[in-house]
């Protein structure tokens, strides 16, 4: 059985999702923006709030925990190692530890770059990953306490995935990310497309979020360091994957 993913818009630009196991009943909701949304969609499924997963302890992920646990006396799953700045937490997840949606075991991975102890959680079974400000549609999260070299490793990771992983991402930022990929690769006939899809999904007002990893691997500059156009096009054909990865990310912060 797999989960049943449903993606709940909060706030202006943030994404929340649903992982319902129908075999056993049990719901998850990987961040919480803002309880009320979340509050409703459950309400409308006739679903029981069961386990939170939180992602890292910005407070676009977060402020909404504490209520809904009130509401609901649901777990909180996250990352031992980020415990002081998160909220209470039911599971600390130290490395190994599985995560489980009723019958459905994940498990979790150190995203770290956007925040040091992001985490992002992986359901194999289900083929999806819900990757918040780690990997993102078209981008990447900006670093705010991790490095170039640890958001490389982190996007790395989720390179691995198998390419039809489901890549849940945390906010609704593709038409921006989609400009800026077009200044690095203008030429890739991927890009180009998934930048027309974006605008035309935009202006009918659906979301860009989810996407696969493979449309990702295809097009988003920041897990396509490697690629020997676009080292020449930064003329960096001599560098690192990893120090054209850190003059995209550069180049993103300045766009
Ligand atoms: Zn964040
Ligand atoms: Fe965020």
């Amino acid at each position: 059985m797999t989960l049943e993913i449903v993606t709940v818009a909060c706030l202006s630009d943030n994404y929340a999702f649903l992982l319902h196991d129908p075999s056993t009943g049990a719901t998850g909701v990987v961040d919480v923006p803002d309880p009320a949304p979340i509050e409703s969609e459950l309400f409308r499924r006739g679903w029981t709030l069961s386990d939170i997963l939180i992602t890292h302890h910005h407070w676009d992920h977060i402020d909404g925990v504490a209520a809904l646990v009130d509401a609901t006396g649901a777990k909180t799953w996250g990352n031992a190692a980020d415990a002081h700045r998160l909220p209470q937490l039911d599971h600390a997840l130290a490395a190994g530890d599985p995560v489980k949606i009723g019958a459905e075991v994940g498990n979790f991975m150190d995203v770290s770059g956007h925040t040091v102890g992001h985490i992002a959680f992986h359901f194999p079974d289900s083929d999806a990953v819900f990757t918040a400000d780690s990997l993102m549609a078209l981008g990447c999260g900006r670093l705010f306490e991790g490095t170039p070299d640890q958001m490389f490793a982190s996007l790395g990771k989720l390179a691995a995935l198998p390419r039809d992983t489901t890549v849940y991402s945390g906010h609704e930022y593709t038409a921006a990310n989609a400009k800026f990929a077009m200044t690095i690769e203008p030429d890739n006939p991927d890009l180009i497309s998934r930048v027309e899809a974006t605008a035309a999904a935009r202006a009918a007002g659906h979301p860009t979020v989810p996407s696969t990893l493979r449309e990702e691997l295809n097009t988003n500059p920041f897990l396509r360091a490697h690629i020997p156009e676009i080292k020449s096009r930064l003329k960096m054909q001599n560098a690192s994957d990893v120090e054209v990865f850190t003059e995209i990310r550069a180049r993103k912060d300045r766009f």
